[in-house]
């Protein structure tokens, strides 16, 4: 029997892996799923997120690019993999800056089979990406190519707009609002062929090797330039671990756990679209107070 794959794609910072997790979190029996989680930064913050929610051998990490086009190899080993362990469903998170077509067609492979392809759109920041010059394509690419889009986030006035905007571009036609994202049922429309469009991206990472006071790191992210399209990691302060979540202009930071010491998970990636600011990124990483 081939297994199913179901695919959760959409931008950076578009809401994938909270998706994942409510969707864990209510899904009562997840005996025979296994969850990919594909992070374009060099550690997986996504995975650790979703290990959560779910048991530590059930949840995958590819990390360090993207499976649709710097990591194909990884994502290949890793379905071989799975195949030799007793599944019944994969639910695959892609990266950020995946094309969802490109991965209906990584994920039609011996012995696994895509099921409907979810897009997720962020109404508070989707006006504003499908406009800015570094990642108009991309973003308008995964809208087109989605089987379901989802909006996330913002107030309703927010989402209806991103509705009717994304509905110029995509081919969801279905009168269906109401999916299961666990549900089996439903193959991949057949393939869209994807357009070959390149979006460059700029990651670093940065590691922490003594605690931060609070208040220096929350400065710190609010001098944080708005060309940053991504952060996410966890930093130890003087009051516990937080988890920096941020998109946009959007900068967020939560009370994580009571840890007292730096550890592995101690770590935030940045991500930008702009190639250019190289050196100013480089800057940053210096600026970092957590070093
Ligand atoms: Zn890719």
């Amino acid at each position: 029997m081939d297994i199913p794959i179901t695919i959760v794609a959409g931008y950076l910072g578009a809401g994938k892996t909270t998706l994942i997790n409510r969707v864990l979190n209510h899904a009562g029996d997840l005996s025979g799923l296994a969850i990919l989680v594909n992070d374009f930064g060099d550690i997986n913050i996504d995975a650790t997120l979703v290990r959560e929610n779910a048991e530590d051998d059930q949840v995958f990490e590819l990390s360090n690019g993207c499976v649709c086009c710097t990591i194909q190899d990884d994502f290949s080993a890793s379905l071989e993999a799975l195949q030799k362990r007793s599944l019944k469903q994969v639910l695959f998170e892609a990266s950020g800056v995946a094309s969802p077509a490109k991965l209906r067609a990584q994920c039609t492979y011996p012995g696994f089979y895509p099921t409907r392809i979810f897009v997720l759109l962020d109404a508070t920041q989707y006006a504003r990406q499908k406009e800015d010059k570094y990642i108009c394509h991309l973003v308008q690419q995964q809208t087109r190519e989605a089987d379901v889009l989802v909006i996330t986030k913002g107030p309703i006035e927010a989402v209806s707009d991103t509705l009717e905007s994304a509905a110029e571009i995509c081919h969801v036609d279905d009168q269906n609002l109401f999916y299961d994202l666990l549900s089996t049922q439903q193959r991949a429309a057949p393939a869209l062929t994807a357009s070959e469009i390149s979006t460059e991206f700029l990651t670093t990472t940065l590691a922490q090797n003594t605690p931060v006071p609070l208040e220096d790191l929350e400065q710190w992210l609010v001098k944080l330039p708005e060309w940053i399209s991504r952060i996410k990691g966890f930093v130890l302060t003087d009051r516990g671990t937080r988890l920096i979540q941020g998109t946009g202009q959007y900068r967020e930071l939560t009370e994580h756990d009571n840890a007292q010491t730096v550890s592995d998970i101690h770590q935030v990636v940045l991500i930008t679209a702009q190639t250019h600011q190289a050196d100013k990124l480089n800057a940053l990483s210096a600026s970092w107070p957590g070093k």
